[in-house]
């Protein structure tokens, strides 16, 4: 089948490429010069472990090419991925207009009947919103159908993910859609959900705001946790034990970040009060979300005498999780921006993201030099296993503020590192 990738971003080139691992010929269509640029010299234009093999692979087969001609591409493919952002517009809600422009693209370039299928996350109504731009914008009626396939994975476990999806969720209106995307995923191992396209646009905002849940659960319990003098991460295996539970999502930290949890929960949020149903169990995840890296920066003030002007504060990790380098929503940058209005002076490291030149540095000895205290914020491996002892002999004061309860606290506590984590006692 032939396939069309609309937007290659993260979810797009993992998409295109996980489809020609199952033997499909794929177009990967943006209108971002650069990354087409990147993508046909066979380089990916952002961080994600194990896609570039992909990349190579499947662009020295011809399996997958990337063009800008929107024109040709829609004419030349039957099956069309929306994969654009949907970035959070100024009332919280979703903002489609990548998603309009594409489908009115689609409208206008179409020559027989196609199946366009929404992969971006939408808010619910969405895909009657898709039909209906593309037959404004169809000169000719072409029949054609929309649906809603959202897509799982996970930035820096994109490849497994994509690969070995939990699930593959399926709205479609019209039999024969819905027979060719069974078709189309016919070799992936998982249960297959079959609805229509609004329980699959609600499926998809349910997921993650059910994840964003948990974590904000957490974090509020780890404050509870740290005024009664108790380990959360002990309380956390409790719990995740139990099957009802399940122990994915249940690590105190900094909060969540990134792409997709800040502006999905506030989606729903917004679509839940256009209908007149307020989520309030939402409302108060965003809210603790919102406040956990300031009460982190608390925890660093009031240890550093309470006040961190001048002080030096070497940050380790500003992307949102590890193995990814997207700073988007990330909370170690939110901590930053707290300690820079405290007039701290900021020395960050991080493995792959880069920032501006004055704060980064470029290895882990230079960040802490002269630091009174390291903040690890981002669980990137290489903060697990550091040599301790001659990172405190650079530092000017020894405090080191674990928030991903990631060290071994007992070693760097008897190396002499006055040691705080997360609720981690
Ligand atoms: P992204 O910003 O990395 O990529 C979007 C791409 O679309 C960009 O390259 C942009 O240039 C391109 N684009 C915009 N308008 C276009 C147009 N008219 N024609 C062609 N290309 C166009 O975004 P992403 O992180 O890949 O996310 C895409 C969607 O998938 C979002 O709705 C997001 O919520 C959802 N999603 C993301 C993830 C994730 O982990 N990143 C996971 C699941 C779902």
């Amino acid at each position: 089948m032939k396939i069309l990738i609309v937007g290659t971003g993260y979810v797009g080139t993992t998409t295109g490429l996980i489809f020609c691992e199952m033997g499909h010929r794929v177009t990967g269509l943006d209108l971002d010069e650069c990354k087409i640029q990147a993508l046909q010299a066979g380089k990916l234009h952002f961080y994600e472990p194990g896609l570039g093999d992909l990349l190579t692979k499947h662009a020295a087969a011809q399996n997958i090419y990337f063009t800008k001609r929107t024109k040709e591409a829609v004419e030349e493919n039957d099956v069309i991925f929306i994969c654009v952002g949907t970035p959070q517009n100024s009332d919280g809600g979703a903002d489609l207009s990548y998603v309009k422009n594409v489908a009115e693209a689609i409208g206008k370039y179409m020559n027989n009947y196609k199946i366009i299928v929404t992969k971006s996350t939408v808010p619910v109504g969405t895909a009657e919103l898709v039909t209906n731009w593309i037959k404004k914008s169809q000169e000719d009626l072409i029949p054609f159908d929309v649906v809603s396939n959202p897509e799982f994975l996970r930035e820096g476990s994109a490849v497994q993910d994509a690969l070995n999806p939990d699930r593959i969720v399926i709205g479609a209106t019209s039999e024969k859609a819905r027979s060719i995307m069974k078709e189309l995923y016919k070799d992936f191992h998982c249960p297959i959900v079959e609805t229509n396209p609004k329980a699959s646009e609600m499926i998809k905002y349910a997921a993650n705001s059910f994840l964003a849940m948990k974590i904000s659960f957490i974090n509020e319990l780890a404050r509870l946790c740290d005024e009664l003098n108790i380990n959360v991460n002990d309380v956390s295996r409790g719990i995740g034990l139990d099957q009802r539970i399940g122990p994915l999502f249940l690590r105190a930290g900094m909060g969540y970040g990134g792409s997709c949890f800040p502006k999905d929960v506030n989606a729903l949020i917004q679509t839940a009060k256009e209908n007149g149903q307020p989520l309030s169990i939402l409302e108060s995840v965003v809210k603790v979300n919102a406040e956990q890296p300031l009460y982190l920066m608390e925890k660093i003030k009031d240890a550093l005498g309470g006040n961190l002007k001048n002080k030096t504060i070497g940050v380790f990790g500003v992307a949102f999780k590890a193995n990814t380098d997207d700073t988007r929503e990330s909370a170690s940058l939110k901590l930053i921006e707290h300690l820079l209005a405290e007039e701290a002076e900021i020395r960050a490291h991080d493995p792959i993201v880069k920032m501006e030149k004055e704060h980064q540095f470029r290895t882990i000895e230079e960040t802490v030099t002269g630091a009174d205290a390291v903040v690890i914020c981002t669980d990137w491996d290489e903060y697990k296993n550091l040599d301790w002892a001659s990172l405190k002999s650079l530092m000017k004061q020894t405090y080191l503020f674990d928030f991903c309860n990631m060290v071994d606290k007992e070693k760097v506590k008897s190396i002499g590192f006055q040691y705080m984590g997360v609720a981690n006692h």
